[in-house]
């Protein structure tokens, strides 16, 4: 038994290591001034696809990432960990893309890569935090879903089992393929790079990227094919450019604001309704909760 699985991973700025210029003036990202780093549970996610690769050698696991070029890191990032190969979804009709318009385009590449028995995705980006994404795919794909997985336990007869972690416990299920799966951060971690593979593909590059290289390497993206990471606009996929990017959103993030807690602002409460209201309003206004 063989299968075809795409993990979806997405290059997001580093938001765990917030500084004070991680903020532009207008309220949006700072993007240079934060590391790009692969999705934290995107990771757990590609992890979960080499376990299934381990059980199952003949399967296929293709990275999909939709981002500016710079994402032909995160191509990169799944192949020294095992994956076998990957596609950037990448042209500036896909920017600014909120989740409705971000799930089109990529099932629009699903599409394109035709064969898929397992799509595995993080349950959730560390920059929009929507958590969306997973889901919206299925959706529009019309296959079923399973969200929030710590581990795949086992796939037999066209049906895949898996434990999912829930606020107040777990819970294994079962549905049949093909199927969209939202990994949780407390799945296993993804295994390092694996340094035979780094050597492979550390010179994999995008065409784009090639283009700003000298010639002197050609014949090596010649000679050795898997190098060349496959690239992908909104017309190789047949999307429609009106249902990409800003264009496609219905939601626009209007301003995002930089909320750092400060230690000298603690206070002490006695178990006085009132007093916790107060705080519990002070929280709500300054955006620390809610
Ligand atoms: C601060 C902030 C707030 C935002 N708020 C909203 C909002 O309220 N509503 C909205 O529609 N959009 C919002 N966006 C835009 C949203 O971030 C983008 O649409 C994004 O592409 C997908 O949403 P997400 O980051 O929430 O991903 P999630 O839905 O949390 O991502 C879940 C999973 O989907 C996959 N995935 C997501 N994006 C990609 C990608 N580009 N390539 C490959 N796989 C991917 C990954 O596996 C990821 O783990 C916000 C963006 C920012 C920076």
């Amino acid at each position: 038994m063989a299968f075809n699985i795409i993990v979806l991973a997405k290059q997001v700025p580093d938001t765990r290591n917030v500084g004070k210029d991680a903020m532009k003036a207008d309220g949006t990202v700072n993007r240079a001034a934060l590391p790009a780093i692969f999705n934290p549970e995107d990771l757990n996610a590609l992890e979960q696809a080499l376990g299934i690769k381990e059980r199952f050698p003949e399967s296929k696991i293709t990275v999909l990432t939709m981002g500016p070029g710079r994402a032909a890191d995160i191509l990169r990032e799944g192949l020294f960990r095992g994956a076998d190969d990957g596609v950037l979804l990448t042209d500036r009709a896909f920017a600014g893309a909120d989740t409705l318009a971000t799930s089109y385009a990529l099932s629009m590449a699903v599409h394109k890569i035709g064969k898929y028995d397992i799509i595995i995705s993080g349950r959730q980006a560390i920059d929009g935090d929507t958590a969306q994404v997973g889901p919206q795919v299925a959706e529009k794909l019309g296959i079923t879903q399973i969200t929030y997985a710590e581990e795949i336990l086992d796939i037999a007869n066209g049906k895949i089992r898996i434990k999912r972690r829930l606020e107040n416990g777990v819970e294994v299920v079962e549905c049949p393929l093909p199927t969209v799966v939202t990994v949780n951060g407390s799945a296993r971690a993804c295994r390092p790079r694996n340094a035979k593979l780094l050597q492979k593909f550390k010179h994999a590059k995008t065409a784009t990227e090639l283009q700003s290289e000298d010639n002197d390497y050609v014949e090596l993206y010649t000679a050795r094919p898997y190098l060349n990471l496959v690239e992908w606009s909104v017309a190789d996929v047949n999307a429609d450019p009106v249902q990409c990017g800003l264009s496609g959103s219905p939601t626009k993030v209007k301003k995002i604001e930089n909320v750092v807690f400060q230690a000298k602002e603690s206070k002490r409460l006695t178990d006085n309704d009132a007093e916790i209201d107060e705080l519990m309003r002070e929280l709500i206004e300054s955006h620390t909760i809610g």
